[in-house]
């Protein structure tokens, strides 16, 4: 573990840069603790990851962004727990991640429908391998579908179904299980940007309605301005934390108010920024 001196950003704000909410940031919610990554598969090694710190509270939204290579998924995957850390840990309510675990829901950028599987099928398929009594599993399928507003498509098939009817599936599916976090990798990154938008006021909505932690990764500076309580900006070579930003906007949030222009700005330039 690093000592609380060697911010190696410098500017998290506080003495301590574990997050800025405080020295047990996360331990209810997430903690990314001096997590690192080294892919090394025979050829040059990759540094992916280095001493990346910080914490999500639980209830918290916050957005994970940066450049293209800068390691987001390495760490989703990391936290998720399919992929082991090099160096550090993460804990989910306190407890180390070793593997994937039904605290987390987890939806990736790609539907990963299950195609023979109806929208209802594929929503309870998690509850299956869960501790939900089967006498409650179709009410909460039910909760679930008009969570997401999916409803009347429940005898539907993914084939069927556009990006964005696709992308509400797996985000009800991944919360059927009642995971204490939604983690979550572009997954609005293979939708037109009308839907977009709508997707992330409907995923408010959830994140309001359930109270869920939500991790959520994007390369969308203004996708992370609507959404987050705090941004992670992450720089890229080694990839690393390299300011922790605080939204200071009320929701709904208007991409023509300039507090919100000042908060693309800033994350902008943070990833521009060569240190
Ligand atoms: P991002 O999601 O931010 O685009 P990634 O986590 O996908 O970043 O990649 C971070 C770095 O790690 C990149 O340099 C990428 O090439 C490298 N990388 C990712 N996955 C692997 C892997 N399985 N083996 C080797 N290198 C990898
Ligand atoms: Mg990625």
């Amino acid at each position: 573990m690093a000592g609380v001196n060697d911010d190696p950003a410098g500017q998290t704000g506080t003495d301590d840069r574990r997050g800025g909410t405080g020295a047990v940031t996360g331990e209810s919610g997430v903690a990314v603790d001096g997590v690192g990554k080294t892919y090394d598969d025979g050829g040059d090694a990759v540094r992916a990851l280095d001493d990346v710190t910080f914490g999500v509270e639980s209830g918290e939204f916050v957005c994970l962004v940066g450049p293209s290579g800068c390691g987001k998924t390495t760490l989703f995957r990391i936290i998720a727990g399919l992929t082991d850390a090099t160096d550090g840990e993460v804990r989910l309510g306190g407890t180390p991640v070793t593997g994937p675990t039904t605290d987390m829901g987890v939806v990736f950028q790609e539907y990963h429908l299950f195609p023979w599987l109806t929208v209802e099928e594929n929503v309870a398929f998690g509850l299956d391998r869960s501790d939900v009594p089967a006498s409650e599993r179709a009410a909460r399928v039910d909760e679930m579908l008009d969570l997401v507003g999916l409803d009347g498509f429940r005898d539907s098939y993914p084939k069927s179904l556009s990006g964005g009817m696709k992308q509400r599936v797996a985000i009800a599916r991944s919360l059927a299980v009642d995971p204490e976090l939604l983690l979550m990798d572009e997954p609005f990154g293979a939708v037109d940007a009308q839907t977009r938008e709508m997707l992330q006021r409907e995923l408010l909505d959830v994140w309001e309605s359930t109270g869920k932690t939500v991790l959520f990764v994007t390369h969308d500076v203004a996708e992370a301005v609507t959404l987050a309580d705090r941004i992670v900006v992450m720089a890229a070579e080694p990839g690393r934390v390299a300011e922790i930003v605080e939204v200071d906007v009320d929701r709904p949030r208007e991409r023509g108010d300039p507090a919100f222009g000042d908060h693309v700005s800033r994350v902008r330039e943070l990833i521009g920024a060569d240190r």
